[in-house]
């Protein structure tokens, strides 16, 4: 399989630009750049068919209807679901995890219980803290060590009033990414709703929903190409038929008198008021764009740019490696054993290298491997092995001067 790294990146017009020519970017966990086609199909929708979709009936609005239902299609076939009507569109991963957290936990009774791990982004935490504190539930957590979930040891938390799992897919702070089915083999058989968060997950390799056996799976469109404001929110039919909507208003109902509403059928009872139309085009035109690419290929091609990462990182004394190169989605974690890692970034952005630098939304997981922050550079597969070598020699250099 040969993958070409340069060419691929051609499809990225902001590396075009004059101020961008040199650019390192090495901040795709937090969102990733965009191809040609998404950034014209977000532009075309504006000039070609702008309209609010499913209430009016005129031409324009028929277009983006059409738009937006055949973009729900493909959202299905991107995550094998079995059909349309299991997929939601919401703002991201976030919106996702908090129609979840609210609609299920409404219908839980006090001192049922919710599994979450460590390593979870904020997130995959709140919401389920929130709901906690509103319905009396009991959140657990999956036992760790040093902020690393043992997976498997799920099961010594699981118990007769577990309703809830909801673990991470790939962790946006280490890359982590779990074995999903040996959770699922954990959790099969048993009277729970398991979630997965795949807003990393997606970014790297293909979903099969129906493979991993999941009952909700959650993930933005901007970690995979794609427009920001937009996300997916995968839900087994029975399921989602059966929970109560979240947010009310308009698109979501069949009937509203005074007292009472009667709601609309899926996926719509979800989707209250104007969702973002734009963005959904644009995910059309990533999911478009990611069905034509080698995704195998580009995954190996993260994969090798990642072991040399962590390589070459691991020899260099003056830092501390947070991150395992193992079973990682693509990304290195460190922080400088002297010095502020929050100085190492701004030495590398005049350097036009850029990386995130902070607790990345999973403060327990940063506290628990006792840093107050890391260093996180995270891959796509536009990055390049010059990219790479750059960013190495420049840490070099920077620990030379700051030693
Ligand atoms: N879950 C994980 C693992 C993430 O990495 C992120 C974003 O970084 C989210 C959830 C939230 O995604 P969004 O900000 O797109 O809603």
């Amino acid at each position: 399989m040969i993958f070409d790294p340069k060419t691929f990146k051609q499809h990225f017009p902001l590396f075009e630009q004059p101020e961008n020519r040199r650019l390192v970017y090495l901040d795709n966990a937090a969102t990733t750049q965009k191809p040609r086609p998404v950034i014209d199909a977000i532009r075309d929708f504006y000039l070609c068919s702008n309209a609010n979709t499913h209430r009016s009936s005129h031409r324009l609005a028929r277009r983006a209807t059409e738009m937006v239902e055949r973009v729900r299609s493909q959202s299905a076939a991107f995550l094998h679901a079995a059909s349309a009507r299991e997929i939601v569109f919401c703002r991201g991963a976030t919106e996702a995890l908090n129609l979840l957290a609210n609609s299920l936990c409404s219908e839980l009774r006090a001192g049922d219980e919710i599994v979450i791990s460590s390593v979870e982004h904020h997130a995959n935490i709140v919401p389920w803290q929130m709901m906690a504190q509103r319905f009396q539930l009991k959140l657990r957590y999956v036992p760790h060590t040093a902020g690393i979930p043992q997976f498997d040891r799920l099961g010594e938390v699981l118990g007769e009033r577990t309703r809830i799992v909801s673990l991470s897919g790939g962790s946006n702070a280490l890359g982590l990414r779990p074995d999903l089915e040996a959770i699922a083999r954990q959790l099969r058989g048993r009277n729970l709703h398991w979630i997965v968060d795949g807003a990393q997950l997606a970014a790297h390799e293909r979903v099969d929903v129906q493979k991993v056996g999941c009952d909700f799976f959650v993930c933005s469109a901007h970690k995979f190409y794609g427009p920001s404001g937009i996300g997916l929110l995968y839900g087994r039919e029975s399921l989602l038929e059966a929970m109560p909507p979240w947010q009310g208003g308009g698109e979501m109902i069949a009937e509203v008198d005074l007292y009472n509403s009667r709601f609309a059928g899926l996926p719509h009872k979800f989707e209250a008021g104007t969702s973002s139309l734009a963005a959904i085009a644009g995910l059309g035109a990533a999911l478009d764009f990611l069905a034509v690419q080698d995704r195998a290929a580009m995954a190996a091609h993260e994969q090798q740019l990642l072991q040399w990462l962590h390589r070459e990182l691991a020899a260099m004394p003056g830092l501390q490696l947070i991150s395992q190169p193992q079973h990682n989605l693509g990304i290195v974690a460190f922080a400088p054993a002297t010095g502020s890692a929050a100085d190492l970034m701004h030495w590398l952005d005049e350097r036009d290298i850029a990386v995130r630098v902070g607790h990345h939304c999973a403060q327990p997981l940063i506290r628990a491997a006792g840093v107050a922050a890391t260093v996180r550079a995270s891959l796509a597969a536009y990055n390049t092995w010059e990219n790479v070598q750059l960013f190495v020699e420049a840490l070099r250099e920077y620990l030379v001067e700051t030693a």
